[in-house]
């Protein structure tokens, strides 16, 4: 018997209505809260439970707090834009009631993600008495639980971590991206980064690739090493790692179009002025784009999002990997979307699920990997997201 309210009714947003929509046994009241109210109201008519529906801007953490107050929930998901997670986490920390999102706060100002400003905020939630689940996505998200899996499961210690996220869905647009286009093309076009012996190593944006062979009839593709926010927290809890890298898959005719935007200075976020008025480049390109959830009714092929770990399990050598593969088709079937908000959107259920039902309990704010993987590896199979692993 508990109450979320949801703050973000995008892509994932969606997703995640549909998913707590699912359990009433769980979520017994939902309210959908964004910016724009024309959003969330057709969300709300696709699904057959009562949905309440509220408008909010989430930059202001006043106007958060006096709806938080109205709406009463046991819960707050964020699934907003990683800009609202300081201003959120302040409102609950104010109204006392637990937290969750699925990407580490970014200035708009700076293309740069780390844990650092909600890390800082342990202690104030851990007086408030209350949780704060970070990154409760697919990645980060279930590659953090899959990570606390093979640890728990498969090897004593972790030495080399590799996560890799590939979509081989085709949209059969000439350019569009899975997610948020603006937060998307910004990972995208950052620096790479990796772990190798307690160092991290940059690299320029997309310049180590090499081919990896996918499971289930995917085969192989080109994979790019890029920086990702579980990277940071896998390193700190798993200290024994010693190196740990992101890839992920790009099409070639992705690469192409980015070139071309990226040559031009359509990516840039700093303003511009142009006619009197100071735009920013990339918000403007994000204008154009297809929104990523009108790509559902004609996205075809899978994603198979995974992590490899190799390490020592009882004084030898071995090697796991543990995946998931997701058919676009199949998530657009069950919920209106494509496989990307519904990898992010499926965890973010089975995350709130975890905190409301106490299988996960903590005051502070914690990661993923923190808790026992055991409980959200159970649900993942049975809410959409079934895994495999390979042992070697
Ligand atoms: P969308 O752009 O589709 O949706 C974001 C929603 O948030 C929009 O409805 C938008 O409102 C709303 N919003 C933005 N700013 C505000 C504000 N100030 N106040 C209230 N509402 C606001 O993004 P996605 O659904 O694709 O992504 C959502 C989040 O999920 C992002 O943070 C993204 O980084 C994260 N993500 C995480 C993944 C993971 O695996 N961990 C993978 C993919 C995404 P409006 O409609 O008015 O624009």
């Amino acid at each position: 018997m508990s109450s979320v309210l949801i703050i973000g009714a995008g892509g994932v947003g969606k997703v995640v209505c549909h998913k707590c929509a699912q359990v009433p046994e769980v979520f017994t009241e939902i309210c959908l809260a964004s910016r724009t109210v024309e959003k969330s109201k057709l969300i709300a008519a696709e699904i057959d439970r009562k949905i309440r529906i509220e408008q909010v801007d989430a930059d202001d953490t006043n106007a958060l707090v006096i709806l938080i107050k109205k709406v009463k929930p046991d819960l707050l998901i964020n699934v907003a834009l990683p800009y609202q997670d300081l201003s959120i986490m302040q409102a609950c920390l104010i109204t006392g009631v637990h937290y969750l999102d699925t990407a580490n706060y970014e200035s708009p100002e700076c293309a740069k993600f780390e844990y650092k400003e909600q890390w800082a905020l342990h202690h104030d939630f851990k007086k408030a008495n209350i949780m704060a689940l970070l990154g409760s996505g697919f990645d980060p998200g279930v590659t953090n639980v899959f990570t606390a899996w093979i640890k728990k499961k498969h090897l004593d210690e972790i030495h080399e971590l590799d996560i890799i996220d590939c979509n081989a869905g085709d949209h059969g647009l000439p350019f569009a991206t899975n997610f948020n286009p603006e937060i998307n093309i910004r990972e995208v076009t950052a620096k790479g980064r990796y772990y190798k012996d307690g160092t991290w190593i940059e690299t320029d944006p997309l310049s180590l690739k090499k081919s990896h062979d996918f499971p289930e009839g995917i085969g192989a593709k080109n994979i790019y090493l890029m920086y990702h926010e579980e990277l940071e927290s896998l390193t700190k809890f798993y200290p024994e790692i010693k190196q740990a890298r992101f890839w992920m898959t790009f099409s070639d005719n992705y690469l192409k179009y980015l070139d071309v935007l990226q040559n031009i200075g359509m990516t840039r976020i700093d303003p511009v002025e142009y006619e009197g008025k100071s735009i920013v480049p990339l918000q403007f390109l994000k204008k154009l784009l297809p929104d990523p959830s009108t790509l559902a009714s004609h996205t075809k092929g899978k994603t198979c999002i995974g992590c490899t770990a190799v390490g020592i399990s009882k004084g030898k050598e071995k090697k796991v990997t543990v995946y998931n593969i997701c058919n676009h088709e199949d998530a657009y079937q069950e919920v209106n979307s494509q496989a990307i908000s519904y990898t992010t959107g499926v965890p973010t259920m089975i995350g709130a699920m975890m905190i409301l039902t106490k299988k996960w309990t903590g005051k502070g704010v914690f990661n993923m990997e923190q808790f026992d993987p055991e409980p959200f590896m159970d649900k993942l199979m049975i809410h959409g997201l079934p895994w495999k692993e390979i042992i070697y």
